[in-house]
């Protein structure tokens, strides 16, 4: 028997493996093995099973089976496979995804060390400033060290030669190492009794004579009526000691055993449950999506429903509709910052059903999470982007909650997919209903809901009539040459604020930038002080008083003079929410301030409870970044402030406009939710201009009916496919030449794509590599599916291989990028 097995690696194909007579009956398709591949050992994907073989080359073993079950069959396969198409990556790095971190059994490549010998060479070593000296220094203080913690070590990647040298001096060895799983169940102690009650009961005088701790112990067991209890507890509450509960299982009074124990992740937010009627265009919504569910049919719709309109609800009735057909639920939701108000909301529901999978939880949670949902005991999933790939094999509906928000995108890590454009696949591949749900849906589904792609489905109304609020657009500059402004906030903003304070209302202000300045600028040279491993300037913090860069995370003290030139003439500009905060509570001294930003909810109760307090009324303004604009629903809050609307507005991004509108309708969404009228301030140095004026006129169609004509004109999404090419590394010269190479690799395709020529990317350094990009434009009209297009990336990827001198240049494919 033979399998067919994939590994995480940029390989495009199956290795064919011998599967040991010892393990024919545990290696299926769809479980993962351990398998020798080149020199190391790894974790793969077993894809198929067959009986034969056409390969004549040497055929190696597998080595270990980590799955008692399947983790994926042939319909989630399928999803995969498309992932790994689209998305261009392979399958095995596709399936990746399906599985938690820290689950795999991997083999490091270690130096083994004869320490004595290597100290003797030390010894003989005369030149003392060389790598090797550096490298025999490191190695004659250890028996065992890994190839990157010595490279860490020394500083330097060149170890190699070195290493070869030793070895055949034989100083060392190389060994493979095999490290097993990093995340494994957990399993604590149990004790129970066992013997029977009344036969302990007539031991018991006896036994108090000697060791009435141990009777103590029995006692509680007694008391717990047959339930084992865990160990720890028992003697906790006991106050005795191990030795005790050791005598009694050798006496053959108790049992002790392990039991597996589920890690759950616990929060601490928590809503009253709440039964509603539901409201008749509620209603019209469940009646054309519940028959999909129970007939197994795949459709997409588009529930585009103002702020405020019961969406939560609708997904909570069609979620009861699948678990009675005996299927599963996904329910996508944007972030971190949503979950605690909707998950609650479905824990009020669906109870222990319900798993909720997310970045906050530890490795250990996620793992239990994830078991859960494989077994079928968690039915209902709720979490952000990465709980698309959860191990469910009978979906009957998926909801993408928020459906515009780019964090559906995954920016960062291989491959770089669209959570929202996937599910919908997934969908079709499952049989089963997908809704994508928004108060302000991206310009692409509202375009695949014109074309009929999808089917548009509206909740135009406010639950119990609640009223949009009321906007108010302030133009900064009028009001600055009136004497109006104050710092950053206009009178009109803090006059609001003062009165919402009096009247005990709660009140959000948004600012889209985190830090307290966002820019330190010299006053004497001009220059801007900039991150050294990143091409953007760095933020000061006041809080931890530092600057820092945003997207590598640098941390330097606050400068006294300015590094370019020496001056001491540094100025500050540029508002993060620190300063908001730091601000409002000087003109607001006795209000009680908090502040939501990444920087603010790194520890992991913090958000929820913060939601708590200002949802009873204990904060009083909530200032924070795009985080406040996402779901909250807090009927207290009657006034939301925007401290400046440019923040999105000028990114040089065709998503620009259309970001801004989402933002700004979202927040404003979060006033005025219940019986009292809600009102918005925007302050703004652009008040004409038109994304803020369909804000302003809470006109959703408008917006889009004049941005659809713009994408046409410019010839940008839903009317082409993007895909961006980037390279990538620390010597500015090689990442720059395998640009140039990409696109002389891609240029055989000019005719039927729109290919840019190799620019910087817009931010040129980050993280110490620098980055060119490389624009492929294919329009909709020739290329409906991307096929082409994804084919001509593929083939250049082939000819640049054979050939540029710059093949060890890291190349990133982003499909549908989000910002480019
Ligand atoms: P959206 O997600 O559309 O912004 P929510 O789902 O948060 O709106 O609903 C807004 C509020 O209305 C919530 O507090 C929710 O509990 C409540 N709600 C939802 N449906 C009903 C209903 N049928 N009757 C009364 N209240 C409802
Ligand atoms: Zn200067
Ligand atoms: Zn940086």
């Amino acid at each position: 028997m033979f399998a067919e097995v994939v590994f995480a690696l940029p390989f495009r194909k199956a290795f064919t493996y011998e599967i040991p007579s010892e393990l024919k009956k545990f290696v299926k398709e769809g479980v993962r093995v351990v398998a020798p591949f080149g020199k190391r050992t790894l974790t793969g994907f077993v894809v198929k099973i067959s009986k034969t073989t056409q390969v004549k080359d040497e055929i190696k073993q597998i080595r270990e089976v980590l799955d008692d079950e399947p983790i994926f069959n042939k319909t989630l396969l399928k999803f995969y496979e498309w992932i790994a198409d689209y998305y261009l990556c392979s399958l095995g790095e596709a399936l990746k995804l399906l599985v938690p971190q820290g689950t795999e059994v991997e083999s490091k490549r270690k130096i083994s060390i004869d320490k004595n010998f290597v100290q003797q060479l030390l010894q003989n070593e005369n030149k003392k400033n060389t790598l090797r000296y550096k490298i025999l220094q490191e190695l004659s203080t250890r028996e065992q060290i890994t190839f990157s913690t010595l490279q860490k070590a020394v500083g330097k990647k060149n170890i190699y030669s070195h290493i070869r040298n030793l070895v055949e001096e034989s100083a060392v060895t190389v060994i493979d190492e095999i490290e097993g799983a990093k995340v494994k169940p957990k399993k604590v102690k149990y004790v129970r009794l066992a013997k029977d009650v009344k036969e302990l009961y007539s031991t018991l005088p006896e036994l108090d004579r000697r060791s009435p701790k141990q009777v103590k112990l029995l006692l509680v067991l007694i008391e717990a009526k047959g339930k084992s209890l865990p160990a720890a507890e028992l003697l906790h509450k006991t106050e005795t000691s191990k030795a005790a509960l050791d005598s009694l299982e050798k006496k053959g009074f108790v049992e002790i055993f392990e039991k597996e124990v589920d890690r759950r992740y616990k929060e601490h937010y928590e809503e009253v449950h709440q039964e509603f009627v539901l409201t008749e265009q509620q209603n019209k919504v469940i009646e054309e999506i519940s028959p999909k569910i129970k007939d197994s049919v795949f459709q997409s719709y588009l529930l585009h429903g103002v702020t405020g309109s019961g969406k939560t609800q609708v997904y909570i009735e069609l979620a009861k509709i699948a678990l009675e057909q005996n299927k599963s639920v996904l329910i996508l939701v944007p972030e971190i910052s949503l979950t605690p108000q909707i998950t609650s909301r479905f824990y009020n529901n669906f109870g222990d059903l319900v798993t909720v999978l997310h970045s906050r939880m530890s490795a250990g949670e996620r793992f239990d999470s994830w078991r859960r949902i494989h077994k079928g005991k968690s039915r209902i999933v709720v979490g952000a982007r990465s709980a698309l790939f959860a191990p469910i094999f009978k979906l009957g509906l998926i909801v993408v909650d928020e459906e515009h928000d780019a964090s559906y995108k995954q920016q960062d890590m291989i491959p770089k997919y669209n959570a929202r454009d996937s599910a919908v696949v997934l969908g079709s591949i499952h049989n089963c209903p997908v809704v994508l749900g928004s108060a302000t849906p991206s310009v692409e589904s509202r375009y695949n809901a014109e074309i009929g792609k999808y089917k548009l489905l509206t909740l135009p109304l406010r639950i119990d009539d609640a009223k949009l609020p009321a906007i108010t657009l302030v133009n900064v500059n009028a009001e600055r040459r009136k004497g109006r402004m104050d710092n950053i906030f206009s009178r009109t903003l803090l006059d609001k604020i003062e009165d919402r304070l009096k009247k005990k209302e709660g009140v959000i202000i948004l600012q889209n930038r985190r830090g307290f300045s966002t820019q330190i600028y010299c006053e004497d040279c001009g220059e801007i002080e900039m991150c050294e491993n990143c091409s953007v300037p760095m933020v000061f913090h006041i809080n931890k008083n530092i600057i820092q860069c945003h997207y590598c995370g640098l941390e330097k003290p606050v400068p006294n003079a300015c590094t370019h030139c020496g001056s001491i003439n540094i100025k500050y500009f540029g508002t993060g929410t620190e300063r908001v905060e730091d601000e409002l509570q000087f003109y607001f001294p006795n209000a009680r301030i908090s502040r939501i930003d990444s920087d603010s909810i790194t520890r992991k109760s913090y958000l929820s409870n913060l939601l708590l307090s200002f949802g009873k009324g204990e904060i009083d303004i909530l200032v924070g970044t795009q985080m406040v604009s996402k779901g909250l629903d807090f009927s207290r809050v009657t006034l939301v402030g925007v401290i400046s609307a440019e923040t999105t507005l000028w990114l040089p991004d065709f998503r620009a406009d259309e970001r801004t509108f989402q933002l700004l309708t979202q927040v404003a969404g979060r006033a005025g939710r219940s019986k009292i009228a809600g009102e918005v301030i925007i302050q703004t140095q652009n008040e004409k201009h038109f994304a803020l004026q369909k804000v302003l006129q809470n006109d959703y169609d408008g917006f889009y009916r004049r941005e659809i004509v713009d994408r046409e004109r410019l010839g940008y999404p839903p009317f082409t496919r993007l895909a961006l090419i980037e390279t990538k590394d620390k010597s500015d010269q090689k990442a720059k030449g395998a640009a140039i190479d990409f696109r002389k690799a891609l240029k055989k395709f000019e005719s039927h794509l729109k290919i840019s020529e190799p620019t910087t990317a817009l931010i040129y350094k980050l993280k110490g590599f620098y980055r060119y990009h490389i624009l492929i434009k294919s329009s909709r009209k020739s290329d409906p599916s991307g096929k082409f297009l994804r084919r001509a990336v593929i083939e250049a990827f082939t000819e640049f291989n054979r050939i540029s001198r710059f093949k060890d240049v890291k190349l990133f494919y982003d499909i549908d990028p989000q910002s480019i």
